[in-house]
């Protein structure tokens, strides 16, 4: 079998935890030989504002997208609220190139993923209650209180999953921004620098 190289990470967390803010802060701050990077997902959703092709997300329409899945062209796909994402297989190939991919995907994608590749590694991310998720999300302000409701709900029914069946490898409290920050940047980087004196 090929070796691979790099780590594959997914991480999950309900909606308005805070998983974007995260990984761009640490991706941000990273320096040049630490090789990790993010799987842009492609998707059939409408760009946001400030949302930019490639960089965000590679926005396609239901053809292109259908034409893709018939491809094959994915490690994992799915249909939420209407909309399809999902993530490229050659990010695997990015594995073995020794760059670490992180995939931010819900946990039937995070699932999927762990079935496809075994060797992931999984990292969940909480807020410290869901009064303080509802905050986050009413105070981001990019959603209607309906679609609030809805994440929330599905907030619980995650978590409460987790519970029954424990998935993940690695659970982080965004309490502190600053301390879930470092605990996020020693899991990835700690499995990083394993893997080069393997
Ligand atoms: P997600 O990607 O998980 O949906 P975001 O990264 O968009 O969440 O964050 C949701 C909101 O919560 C943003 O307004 C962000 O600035 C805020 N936020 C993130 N982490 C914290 C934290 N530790 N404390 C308070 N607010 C936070």
């Amino acid at each position: 079998m090929k070796k691979h190289k790099g780590t594959l990470f997914v991480i999950s967390a309900p909606s308005g935890t805070g998983k974007t803010t995260l990984v761009n802060a640490i991706l941000s701050e990273k320096g040049q030989n630490e090789k990790i990077e993010q799987v842009v997902t492609y998707t059939t959703k409408k760009p946001r504002n400030g949302e930019i092709n490639g960089k965000s997300y590679y926005f396609l329409t239901k053809d292109e997208f259908e034409a893709k899945i018939a491809q094959n062209f994915f490690l994992e796909w799915s249909d939420v609220y209407d909309n399809y994402y999902g993530s490229p297989r050659y990010a695997l190939d990015k594995l073995t190139e020794g760059i670490s991919q992180i995939a931010i995907l819900d946990r039937t994608g995070a699932k999927a993923v762990k079935q496809i590749y075994p060797p992931s590694i999984l990292i969940w991310i909480e807020t410290p209650n869901i009064e303080e998720l509802a905050k986050r999300l009413t105070k981001r302000a990019s959603d209607s209180s309906e679609s609030i409701i809805r994440r929330l709900a599905l907030a619980i029914k995650e978590i409460e999953a987790e519970k029954v069946e424990q998935l993940y490898d690695y659970t982080i409290i965004n309490d502190d921004f600053e301390k879930a920050k470092q605990a996020l940047k020693s899991i990835l980087f700690q499995r990083i620098d394993a893997e080069k004196t393997l």
